[in-house]
């Protein structure tokens, strides 16, 4: 298959161009920059996608994962930021892909799982009503939407959980605690963190590529979601390290203000509509995919 990826020079794209090259894939990235260099794949820039749409010609699927990090102050400018990146990429792939001769067959765009709101009772599946119960949900609400105008026969809104990987997003700061003796729980170590490795979350993305079920919201996240104390336990029992130190909560709102929320709230996803379509998750359980990204860790 040939397949268009954006945001894939980013973590999660990174790894699954390689894993798509790997499958026998043609990968083409999109990118703000022409001279991004992506092993394997060719580029393109948004801009020469937008002056001539028909280098997309010939691509079966589009996985669309371009977005300004979340991971900063969010200031007005940076919350601007962060939208309008998120629905000017929808909108440039709906531009390009209605003056195409021949559709893709699907697009996975990317989404996250703060669409459900934040609880700590509660358990979300695709089924579950948006609560937009933040800055971060309506962002979700809002990327969702822009990505309807893109005309193809298959539209998966891929719900995307906390990405565990040794080499990018969160996890390499969530473990330095941890290396440096003083890992604990945050905040009140309640919130759930609705996980998925790396590896899994790359496989799921093919798997809604080829499965002509799914469409529509997928949560990619594992089975076994664990709240933040049971987390920092696994963590620390898997590095030989104690999880003795809590931090309260005030420290990261002082820290981070609003973006504090993503540590100190959370909300427990369940991803039913890959189960009941047969996606088999490599590390259902965070115990063993912590013990992979460590070792992983140490081999390199
Ligand atoms: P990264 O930040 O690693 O990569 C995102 C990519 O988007 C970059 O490589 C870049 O590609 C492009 N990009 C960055 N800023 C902008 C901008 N202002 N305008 C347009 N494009 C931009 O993200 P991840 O790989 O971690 O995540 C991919 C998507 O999944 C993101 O939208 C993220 O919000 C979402 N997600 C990620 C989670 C995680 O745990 N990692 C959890 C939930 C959702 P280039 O420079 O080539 O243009």
């Amino acid at each position: 298959m040939k397949i268009a990826v954006t945001g894939g020079t980013g973590f999660i794209g990174g790894h699954l161009v390689k894993h798509l090259i790997n499958q026998g894939h043609e990968v083409l990235v999109i990118s703000r920059s022409a001279e991004s260099k992506v092993s394997g794949a060719a580029v393109v820039s948004w801009d020469e996608i937008e002056r001539e749409p028909a280098r997309l010609e010939g691509v079966d699927a589009i996985v669309n994962l371009a977005g300004e990090t979340i991971n900063q102050r969010w200031t007005r400018p940076a919350k601007e930021r962060i939208l309008q990146s998120r629905l000017k990429a929808a909108s440039r792939i709906a531009d390009a892909v209605s003056r195409l001769e021949r559709k893709p067959e699907v697009i996975v765009n990317g989404s996250g799982m703060s669409i459900y709101g934040t609880s700590e009772e509660d358990s979300f599946d695709e089924q579950s009503p948006a609560r937009l119960t933040d800055f971060l949900a309506a962002v979700v609400e809002r990327w969702e939407e822009a990505a309807e105008a893109i005309q193809v026969p298959r539209l998966i809104k891929l719900r995307v959980g906390l990405v565990l990987g040794a080499d990018g997003g969160a996890f390499p700061l969530m473990k330095l605690p941890y290396q440096l003796g003083v890992g604990g729980r945050l905040g009140s170590g309640r919130q759930w963190m609705s996980w998925i490795h790396i590896e899994d979350m790359v496989r799921l993305i093919d798997y809604c590529i080829r499965n002509s079920q799914l469409s529509g919201p997928v949560n990619a996240t594992a089975p076994h979601p664990v709240t933040n104390d049971d987390f920092g336990r696994t963590l620390g029992r898997v590095m030989k390290r104690g999880h003795y130190f809590p931090v309260p909560s005030f420290v990261f709102k002082l820290l981070l203000g609003e973006l504090s929320v993503l540590l100190l709230e959370g909300q427990r996803v369940l991803p039913r509509r890959a189960m009941e379509c047969g996606f088999k998750f490599k590390y259902p359980n965070l115990q063993e995919a912590l013990e992979n990204l460590t070792a992983k860790k140490r081999r390199e």
